[in-house]
């Protein structure tokens, strides 16, 4: 039988987990808050702030919402961010992407205090995690991790193979898969859209986690067998009704030659959400030096 892995019931007991420190946290004088920055009229950047909004408000997370117009200069924006990072009430900031083009992306990431980097972006906090010593592990790959070991799946030892090789997903994967502790340990091969015989890599693999933004790249003809497969792309498709949203794994086939696999939607993007909840609570712990258990 293979196991569906149910991001949105491992996502709520993440939630549900980071209840108790919030609480806590607010007895103590400190509310968890996270501040968004919306540069953009795109209606899926919008979408996607709004989620993040309630998913705050749920557990008791208080929020800053604050939109810039698209059309205004870099420096209203570095300005937003340098009076954040000086807000002590604010512990996390995310700076939603796409940024307007002339705004430079890397000079807002670093701009950012990387004690409030609760996307783990800042070069700081990506050199942390490289080294083993990770302050804020990137929402998306944390997420899986926390699946896999929802999952009970043994990551020592296997031979993981990441298709994607994003600052924001392939790249932090890789690096958690090969840190020296829990969740890692794993022999870890990135394959990107110039790698040679993807379906050879795929085919050795134990755990295989898609991020490449292809829908339905990888079927269950390429895989071994006893596969876990965390699928993290979200791709929306024309139908005939109108469109959807899949993967960059084609669940059915693939399901076929899976221990294990994640649903899109209701695998891993659930998780991304539930990870910034996590990485906030962290960023009020760590500043008010109130300890909390993190689930
Ligand atoms: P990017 O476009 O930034 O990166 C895609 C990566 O996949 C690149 O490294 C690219 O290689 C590689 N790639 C593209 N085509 C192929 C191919 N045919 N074979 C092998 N590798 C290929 O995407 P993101 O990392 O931002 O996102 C990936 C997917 O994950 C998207 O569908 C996105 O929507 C989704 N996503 C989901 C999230 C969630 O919460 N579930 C969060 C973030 C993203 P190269 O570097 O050579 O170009």
């Amino acid at each position: 039988m293979t196991e569906i892995i149910d991001g949105n019931e491992v996502a709520q007991e993440i939630r549900d987990g980071l209840v108790a420190g919030i609480d806590g946290l607010t007895d103590s004088g400190t509310t968890p808050c996270l501040a968004t920055v919306l540069m953009n009229n795109d209606p899926a950047s919008q979408t996607y702030v709004s989620m993040k909004h309630k998913d705050c408000e749920e557990v008791g997370i208080a929020t800053r919402d604050i939109e810039l117009d698209p059309e205004a200069p870099a420096s209203a924006l570095f300005d937003t961010v340098d009076e954040l990072n000086a807000d002590p009430e604010v512990h996390g900031i995310l700076v939603q992407m796409p940024l307007p083009d002339h705004v430079d992306e890397r000079e807002v990431l670093r701009r950012i205090d990387p004690a409030k980097d609760v996307d783990g972006f800042h070069p700081e906090n990506v050199g942390r995690l490289v080294a083993g010593n990770p302050r804020f592990k990137p929402c998306t790959p944390h997420g899986v991790q926390k699946l896999l070991a929802a999952a009970d799946v043994e990551t020592e030892g296997a031979n993981a193979v990441v298709v994607g090789r994003s600052n924001i997903v392939g790249k932090p994967m890789a690096n958690l898969l090969i840190q020296k502790s829990d969740g890692g340990n794993a022999t870890t091969t990135v394959c990107h859209s110039r790698t040679d015989d993807l379906e050879a890599k795929l085919r050795d693999a134990d755990i295989v986690v898609a991020a490449a933004g292809v829908p339905g790249m990888i079927t269950g003809n390429m895989l071994s067998g006893d596969t876990v497969v965390i699928d993290v792309g979200i791709n929306r498709v024309e139908t005939d009704d109108g469109s959807e949203l899949v993967g960059d794994v084609d669940f059915e086939s693939a399901k076929q030659k899976a221990s294990a696999i994640t649903p899109v939607p209701g695998g891993v993007g659930p998780m991304t959400r539930a990870m910034l909840l996590w990485n906030t609570v962290k960023a009020a712990s760590d500043e008010s030096g109130v300890d909390v258990e993190l689930p």
